[in-house]
């Protein structure tokens, strides 16, 4: 791996999508090659069984000073795929989206302009307008009143993938065991960073499928108070 300097690391966990990484991978480049910054873009593979490794390591070979891969041995899921690529990062400013296309990489400049303006360590996207089935949209709607409500944090999407974040408060990111990036916005909040969303594009899942049931939303609620336990930290 090189150690080229980078501003921006664009940080992506993947498992089984091997048909939005090319469209992904187009979309990222079309907005990061005119801010005329270095960066990177960290693709963390959760141990993919579809072409996926394949589909990453080809855009490796075709622009190698700018993407990165992180191959973890055995399916770790999306928390602890998203700290490796956060410890294995290196822009002073990190980046994290979903490979699903879910998410639009055309807001990450507004997203990087809020940050400097409003003086924010980490900037949310807000899925105002969710494409998501109406059950998981409406219980994600829950989840986000429930945390305004007993934590004062105000933040509307707490769980949209699309955020910015400082390098100072990235090593900050409690991720400590598999549905903790839930808590990202709450983890850097009860810690006394500033915490900013600006609303964001969200698409319907065109390709594969989410790796996720609406069940789990118990284990959300049990989760949410697990971390306020600890005050956020690691
Ligand atoms: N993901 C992962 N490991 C997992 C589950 C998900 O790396 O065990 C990645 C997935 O490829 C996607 C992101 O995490 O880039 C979000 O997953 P998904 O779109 O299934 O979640 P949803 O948007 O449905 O909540
Ligand atoms: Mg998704």
């Amino acid at each position: 791996m090189s150690e080229r300097k980078v501003d921006h690391s664009i940080i992506v966990p993947v498992y089984n999508e091997e048909e939005s990484l090319k469209p992904l991978f187009e979309e990222i480049l079309k907005v990061m090659t005119p801010l005329n910054r270095p960066y990177e873009i960290v693709f963390i593979n959760d141990c993919s069984s579809d072409r996926s490794p394949q589909i990453m390591e080809g855009f490796r070979k075709e622009l190698p000073e700018v993407v990165r891969i992180v191959h973890l041995p055995k399916r770790s899921g999306q928390t602890f795929a998203l700290r490796e690529g956060l410890d294995a990062s290196r822009g002073s400013i990190a980046v994290t989206l979903d490979a699903d296309l879910q998410n639009d990489p055309a807001d990450i400049p507004k997203m990087l302009e809020k940050m400097i303006e409003g003086k924010y360590d980490c900037v949310c996207g807000w899925r105002r307008l969710r494409q998501d089935t109406p059950l998981k949209a409406g219980l994600s709607k829950l989840g986000n009143i429930f945390q305004r409500l007993f934590t004062g944090m105000n933040i509307h999407d707490v769980s949209c993938t699309l955020r910015v974040y400082k390098r100072e408060c990235v090593g900050k990111i409690a991720l400590n065991w598999e549905g903790q990036h839930r808590f990202i916005p709450l983890s850097l909040s009860l810690q006394g960073f500033r915490i900013g969303e600006i609303v964001s594009n969200h698409r319907l899942r065109k390709y594969g499928t989410t790796k996720y049931s609406h069940k789990r939303i118990f284990r959300v609620m049990v989760d949410f108070f697990r971390v306020l336990k600890t005050g956020g930290r690691k």
